[in-house]
């Protein structure tokens, strides 16, 4: 029921758009978003230019300055809670470095339980859920939480720390484990996913030595697999969930960046055009869905399309030393919207 309800909101894919607020340091004055409307509807103008014509766009959703990360959940729970009835769900936040990516998947470093972002609430609500109809079904919670850098994957939770390279199943049916070898952690609790997390967090610095803020250079994604039992008919469904922390949209000056740097810029840069041409693809219903093209693609495979859903968070700053960016954000967002 709660399917068929998620199925008339118009297709698998779905946009919303955040707008954060200004940080201490920005020009508070010089908003770049006009206007928000009642139905997903935008507008954003360059305020160092009056001349120029404002820009409107639509999404399925827009949130303002002052959304809290409640509200942000709140659209976004039922759509999880499909993946307890075996249904595959890819959420995406995409945006500049700085735009709230993080703050919206997780939230502010050390976040209380009000400042959390969709990765615990959803977790906690799936708990919650699983607490409930514990009379009837059964449910297993899995984590897995790997990084992709230079279309290099790496398990972020090995007990080792390895710096080993992960392989991607040529055929991602093994249920929905398209990266079988990174390692699967069973969670019971909030606290289990917070220490699960921590390590996940903590292995993705600890390779920044040479390069700083590498977070915002690779994609990282937090794999929830649910497996469920009917305790009636011993049917059994398996959904999974990916949350993906996507490396920055920022386009590099290629004059300046060289070596390393614009190696990353042009993975980078491959990697999310490839999810772009992907989820258009799939929202022109082509037949030909060019899952190839980068490692964040393959590894999502079989998350994106069929039956499954897809929803991206597109995360923009108001400021206006960033209105370029973030114009070229809206416009990627709006392609696959
Ligand atoms: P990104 O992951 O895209 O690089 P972050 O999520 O790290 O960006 O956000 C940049 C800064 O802005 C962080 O200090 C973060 O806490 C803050 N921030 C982002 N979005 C919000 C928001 N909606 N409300 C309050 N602070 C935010
Ligand atoms: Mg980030």
């Amino acid at each position: 029921k709660l399917f068929n309800e998620l199925q008339d909101l118009k297709g698998n894919i779905r946009v919303y758009c955040r707008v954060r607020p200004f940080r201490s340091y920005e020009n508070q004055k010089q908003t770049i978003l006009e206007s928000i409307g009642e139905h997903g509807e935008m507008t954003v103008t360059n305020p160092t230019k009056p001349n120029d014509s404002q820009k409107s766009f639509r999404f399925n959703k827009v949130y303002g300055p002052m959304s809290t990360q409640a509200e942000v959940f709140s659209d976004t729970q039922p759509l999880i809670r499909t993946i307890l009835d075996g249904y595959n769900v890819c959420i995406f936040a995409y945006g500049q470095t700085g735009s709230g990516k993080t703050y919206t998947m997780s939230g502010p470093d050390n976040a209380a339980k009000e400042d959390w972002g969709v990765n615990y609430r959803a977790l906690d609500d799936l708990f919650q859920i699983s607490e409930d109809r514990r009379s009837f079904f059964s449910y297993e919670i899995g984590v897995q939480m790997i990084e992709i850098y230079n279309e290099q994957i790496r398990d972020l939770l090995s007990s080792d720390g390895s710096q080993k390279k992960l392989g991607i199943l040529a055929t991602p049916q093994a249920h929905g484990l398209a990266v079988p070898d990174a390692s699967m952690h069973p969670v019971r609790s909030t606290e289990d996913v917070i220490e699960l997390m921590d390590i996940g967090l903590s292995n993705r610095s600890v390779s920044s030595t040479a390069m700083n803020e590498r977070s915002s250079r690779s994609h990282s994604v937090v794999t929830i697999h649910v497996q469920g039992k009917d305790l009636k008919s011993g049917a059994t469904s398996h959904g999974s969930l990916h949350l993906v922390d996507l490396a920055g949209s920022e386009r590099v000056d290629r004059s300046e960046a060289t070596g390393d740097r614009l190696k990353e810029a042009q993975h980078i840069n491959k990697s999310l055009s490839a999810l772009g041409d992907v989820i258009f693809s799939l929202s022109q219903k082509n037949p030909h869905v060019p899952y190839r093209n980068s490692k964040l693609t393959q590894v999502l495979q079989a998350s994106l399309g069929g039956r499954a859903k897809t929803l991206m968070f597109v995360q923009v700053n108001p400021d206006v030393s960033s209105y370029s960016e973030s114009l070229s954000t809206l416009k990627f967002a709006e392609r696959v919207s």
